[in-house]
């Protein structure tokens, strides 16, 4: 199947407060969610120009009060992938969680950073958000083992100075649960992470520690994808195309609507940007040095968050002969 995919950011309010948190901002999260009847629109627009995966994330889809009504639209439009990428903490509440399947949700990804509470809580700063989010993932685990939900549950975890070094720990725990997809993303400075530079690991530190992960992938018979770490950082760059989530991504359109802040110049009470995240990330938001030219994955590469250089500088990369 040819698969279309648009990704639907419905607004940013969320019920953690993550220290990484790309929609940091809070006054972005107090204009609340967009109206239903526009989301709705969109989706059937998506629809008719042939869209057949959808991703509906925010701040926290999951509180958005016509949820249910939202994906029982994707579904009467016949998406084949329906897809919540969430924190996962109302998926404790098993009866809600079916009302989201029997809607239409098919394919769910839960962000979650850690299998130690007190780190989770820390950083989502919200305290029980890891008890929460670990019942909700037993809950799904549940419905994918009597085959209520089709595709197979995905943990969304971002690389930080407190979990980094124990990232097999946290495949370990959750593999034994029965989990078998894992994406690691690279902590992307933005948002709330520049007020929390400190989180933010060297890519130089995780050398050994993606050498010791991969290793486990094989044994344990899981699924792991790295988003953000460049070819020329990978232990052995062979291997970073494995592993690599921009290779293995659909192209995805981004579609992100807010309420309208009054801080720019727009005729409707939405702010609506439409565009696509592959292209984006290569036009502004990550880059490359000179010497990338002479690298033999360079046509394969998105290069680095740019912000990352601007905090850092070029010195641990250099190309791949
Ligand atoms: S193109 Fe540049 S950033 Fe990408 S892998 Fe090569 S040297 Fe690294």
């Amino acid at each position: 199947m040819q698969i279309k995919n648009v990704e639907i950011n419905i607004g940013k309010v969320c019920n953690n407060n993550c220290r990484f948190c790309m929609s940091g901002r809070d006054e972005a999260k107090k204009l609340g969610f967009v109206a239903k009847e526009t989301i709705i629109k969109e989706i059937t627009k998506k629809a008719n120009e042939g869209y057949n995966s959808v991703g509906f994330l925010g701040g926290e889809f999951t509180l958005h009060p016509d949820v249910l009504e939202i994906l029982a639209v994707a579904k009467k439009n016949n998406f084949e992938i329906i897809h919540i990428i969430s924190n996962g903490r109302k998926y404790q509440d098993k009866e809600f969680l079916q009302e989201l399947i029997d809607a239409g949700a098919n394919r769910f990804s839960v962000s979650v950073h850690s299998n130690q509470e007190n780190i989770e809580d820390y950083l989502t700063q919200r305290k029980g958000s890891y008890n929460e989010k670990l019942k909700g993932i037993l809950n799904l685990l549940d419905y994918y083992k009597q085959g209520i939900i089709r595709n197979s549950i995905s943990l969304n975890l971002v690389i930080n100075k407190l979990n980094y070094q124990n990232l097999d720990q946290f495949i370990l725990f959750f593999s034994r649960l029965g989990i078998k997809n894992f994406r690691f993303n690279y902590m992307w400075p933005e948002g709330n992470v520049l007020m929390n530079k400190k989180l933010i690991v060297r890519y130089y530190d995780l050398f050994n520690i993606i050498k010791k992960i991969i290793s486990l992938t094989d044994k344990l018979k899981i699924d792991l994808v790295f988003e953000g770490i460049p070819h020329c950082v990978f232990p052995d760059f062979s291997e970073s195309f494995k592993f690599s989530g921009e290779l293995r991504d659909y192209p995805t359109t981004v579609l992100s609507l807010t309420n309208y802040d009054g801080t720019e110049n727009n005729n409707s009470e939405i702010l609506r940007r439409e565009f696509n995240w592959q292209k984006r990330k290569l036009s502004s938001l990550k880059v490359k040095n000179e010497f990338c030219q002479d690298c033999k994955l360079n046509n394969l590469c998105e290069g680095v968050w740019h912000t990352y250089i601007d905090l850092f500088g070029w010195q641990e990369f250099k190309p791949i002969k």
